[in-house]
């Protein structure tokens, strides 16, 4: 049995997969509880140099691996070069954590014991990952992973396969022992997965994709108490002030909005701007939306398709149903090749606050604008939602700025930035966005557990 592997742009088959089931889901843990008594073992500095060399090795094949994410995600090669560049950023990020283990060494208040605390790999890992972001979300798992010292069993979207085999091969060229991370394809997730969470052996779980599987793996886990990792949806707010600089906000919001063709989950989902800048913003910006082209990555479009069918019939419902509730289209790319899944930029004013719009995840190049002048109001809008994943604040005043950054209930808040995502900050959501944190010093925690010895040294 094996999945295609469909171009979105053109609909070409580019290559199979094989489509494995629960007998090989369990082999592959089978050879990742093998590999870990070594592995865990392995001296970190090791586990750091194998990292370093894997991060060499991506930004040699950097074009390489930039065309190949795009031509079974879609989106554009300059979307797919900075994806390669960040992936790897993680690999290096995590090559300097694994030499930083962390450890403590105490004495108990009432005097006699020593406790020492060691952060000890967790075991076994399962690591899920979406098409999305087909290579940054493998080595934001598997470089943690790595370099803790636990091996992995990995299973990538159907959709976006082949770069996660590509990036661990190249882990392999680096120096990674064979059985560390395997490789498990399926259009059967829901079957792998559970296989794994069946398994004793599997100690973690980190997923990243919606918040619904992320509620169900969670239910799963929670059987046998596995240690999870949720990165999930979001719905991040967008809001610019009255005395914000109009051009950085617009600069940031062509960001925040269509990189990926607004398909992340940190994607600028509804933007609130300040009646007194808000006519002067919704030109401005749909001026630049309407200079971006769509098409194929190999036409050097800047917005590519979305990933499937599905997805563009509901960027249309959304549309549609928007524009029932009031809302106009002010300004709009134009279309895209008739092959392939692509819907043009689309700019929604005049939006009620009260739009359904406004509280779904788009995941698709549309940008909803509604208006605010209170801000006690503006930031009941903004936390009226399940999702607590990113936002962005852009304000003259700092002050304001911070004020309402701190006020909005997500993980992660942009100021006058309209990318948040950075391998040493730690990103993640609050709500239903998710539980735990990648990248950063917290990243390598989500691998570890703590244990303390504690000791009478007969002092
Ligand atoms: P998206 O809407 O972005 O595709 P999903 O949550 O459906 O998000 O998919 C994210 C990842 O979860 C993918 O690797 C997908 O194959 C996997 N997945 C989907 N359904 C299940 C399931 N029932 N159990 C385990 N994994 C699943």
């Amino acid at each position: 049995m094996s999945i295609p592997v469909i171009d979105p742009a053109t609909l070409e088959t580019v290559a199979t997969v094989a489509d494995l089931g629960p007998g090989e889901a369990r082999q592959a843990v089978d050879t990742a509880a093998a590999a870990f008594r070594d592995w865990s073992r392995t001296a970190p500095r090791r586990r750091s140099e194998v990292l370093h060399k894997a991060f060499e090795l991506m930004l040699r094949d950097r074009d390489e691996l930039a065309l190949l994410i795009s031509r079974e995600n879609g989106k554009s090669l300059a979307d797919a070069t900075g994806e390669v560049t960040y992936a790897a950023e993680f690999l290096r990020w995590f090559a300097e954590e694994a030499v930083r283990p962390g450890g403590e060494y105490g004495s108990a208040p009432a005097g006699g014991a020593r406790t020492l605390v060691s952060h000890r790999p967790v075991g076994v890992a399962a690591l899920i990952t979406p098409w999305n972001f087909p290579a940054a979300m493998v080595t934001r798992k598997i470089g943690p992973a790595i370099a803790a010292g636990c091996t992995a069993v990995l299973k990538p979207a159907a959709e976006t396969p082949l770069t996660a085999i590509a990036i661990v091969e190249l882990l392999v060229e680096a120096g990674l022992p064979d059985g560390v991370v395997t490789v498990v394809t399926t259009s059967d997730p829901a079957s792998v997965v559970g296989t794994w969470l069946d398994d004793p052996r599997v100690r973690k779980i980190s997923f990243t994709g919606s918040t619904p599987i992320g509620r169900i793996l969670l239910r799963q886990a929670a059987e046998r108490v596995v240690n999870s990792s949720m990165e999930l949806g979001g719905n991040a707010p967008f809001v610019v002030t009255a005395d914000a600089d109009v051009e950085a906000a617009v600069a940031g919001a062509m960001i925040a909005k269509f990189r990926n063709g607004g398909q992340a989950c940190t994607a600028a989902n509804r933007f609130y701007v300040h009646d007194a800048v808000y006519d002067t913003f919704v030109a401005r910006f749909g001026a630049e939306v309407e200079k971006l082209t769509v098409g194929a990555a190999a036409d050097g479009a800047a917005i590519g398709p979305l990933i499937n069918e599905k997805a563009l019939v509901r960027v249309r419902a959304a549309v549609e149903e928007a524009i029932a509730e009031g809302a106009r289209i002010s300004h709009r790319a134009a279309d895209g090749p008739q092959t392939g899944w692509f819907y043009p930029p689309t700019v929604l004013a005049d939006v009620p606050a009260t739009a359904a719009i406004l509280q779904e995840e788009i995941f698709g190049p549309v940008a909803p604008i509604a208006r605010w002048t209170d801000e006690e109001e503006l930031l009941t809008l903004v936390n009226d939602t399940e999702y607590g994943l990113a936002a962005y604040v852009f304000a003259g005043d700092l002050r304001q700025a911070v004020r309402i950054g701190e006020a909005i209930d997500a993980g992660m808040v942009g100021i006058n930035r309209g990318l948040v995502s950075d391998p040493s900050a730690p990103f993640g959501g609050v709500k239903q966005s998710g539980l735990g944190r990648e990248g950063a010093r917290e990243g390598l925690r989500e691998f570890q557990e703590t244990q303390y010895l504690s000791v009478d040294w007969g002092l």
